[in-house]
């Protein structure tokens, strides 16, 4: 069973700690199901579920290149080549095998955030609720995710990505310095992050217009080749956080992809270039609405101007946002996958 911590509760405040509205999700979205994940425990129990040395860590891809007939050749940085009939690209937001296929940069779209996980060893104190702060082009949030974890976020208005920073403890002190007026729960767990945990993150996202886009699926052109490259995720199609579907959605790509590739792989080139086809049109349905809607989302909540930030604070969040209509998104239903064969 994968540690989480199921959340029953949304609150959202001003910056100066103003409860602006909340909601009991049993009570105005009876059975939407909401729950916190570290990603660190989600990783290791997904590999915990792979045959042993299934995983080859450090293995960055250099090149690659489609090889004549015999497949498409990996170079990696250790020097090590790999040949494979299909690749599938999951490498994230800068995915080199993205880059390969056509894709052009993820845009950066005007916002970075924070992140941190607050760390309690005796325990912490905070209820199992999400908890959302809202200011003038910058807003934070934190929600715990373990008995002894709070993860917090601090999305900030910024005309550029900045210069990277590298020394942590000033990461940090940029971090609170964004905040130091703000509610004093959200200091204290920022204050108990050790400082190496906290990182910063220019927002971006690329939208996959039907026809300008380049498919998610390519296959080498030498008729002979069974070669095919495929791609999922964040390497696919990077979203702005702001619905918190892109790890989601890079899960729900895996579980229909292995659904599609699975049966299709006893058959030809043929049924497995038809069952990525199937897997690209499915999860394009699903995905191009979210990154739209994750870029509004964002673009609302990151608004600086006082007189529209007031109707939000006053009118919007407490009269008009339905918990229902907020939440429907995340769910989606995935058909079951046939549990991996034991050898
Ligand atoms: C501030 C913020 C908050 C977020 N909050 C949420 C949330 O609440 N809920 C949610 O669902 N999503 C959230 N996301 C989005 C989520 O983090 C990503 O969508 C998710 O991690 C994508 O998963 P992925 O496996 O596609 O890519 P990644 O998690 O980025 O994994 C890519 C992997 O590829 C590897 N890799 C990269 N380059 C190479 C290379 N050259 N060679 C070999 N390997 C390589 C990396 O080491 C990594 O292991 C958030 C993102 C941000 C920035």
């Amino acid at each position: 069973m994968l540690e989480h911590i199921s959340v029953c509760r949304l609150v959202m405040r001003s910056q100066d700690g103003r409860e602006l509205r909340s909601f009991r999700f049993e009570d105005e979205a009876p059975g939407q199901e909401v729950r916190a994940v570290e990603r660190r425990v989600l990783l290791e129990t997904l590999a915990g579920k792979l045959p042993p040395n299934t995983i080859s860590f450090s293995s960055r891809l250099r090149s690659i290149a489609w090889q004549g007939k015999d497949g498409t050749l990996l170079e990696l940085d250790d020097g090590r080549q790999v040949l494979a009939k299909i690749v599938i690209g999951c490498d994230g937001v800068n995915s080199p095998i993205a880059k390969w296929m056509g894709f052009p940069e993820p845009k950066y779209v005007g916002h970075c955030a924070f992140r941190g996980l607050g760390q309690y060893p005796e325990g912490q104190p905070y209820e199992s609720k999400v908890n959302y702060i809202y200011g003038r082009g910058l807003r934070a949030g934190f929600v715990p995710v373990s008995p002894t974890k709070v993860y917090w976020f601090i999305c900030f208005n910024s005309q550029s990505p900045g210069p990277r920073t590298t020394d942590p403890s000033a990461l940090k002190k940029e971090a609170l310095d964004l905040v130091q007026t703000w509610p004093q729960e959200l200091l204290d767990i920022m204050r108990n992050t050790p400082d190496d945990t906290v990182v910063k993150t220019p927002l971006v996202d690329r939208w996959l217009w039907p026809g300008l886009s380049p498919p998610p699926v390519a296959a080498a052109l030498n008729g002979s080749s069974s070669a095919v490259a495929v791609v999922v995720g964040d390497a696919w199609h990077p979203m702005t956080p702001n619905l918190g579907q892109g790890a989601c959605c890079a899960l729900e790509d895996a579980v229909v992809l292995a659904g599609k590739l699975a049966p299709a792989l006893t058959g030809s080139r043929g049924a497995v270039v038809a069952a990525l086809g199937e897997y690209a049109q499915e999860r394009w349905a699903r995905v191009f609405p979210l990154t739209a809607r994750a870029s509004l989302v964002g673009s609302l909540l990151q608004w600086e101007d006082p007189i529209v930030c007031a109707f939000r604070n006053e009118v919007m969040i407490p009269r008009l946002v339905r918990l229902g209509p907020f939440l429907e998104h995340t769910n989606f239903e995935c058909e079951l996958l046939e549990p991996i064969a034991s050898n």
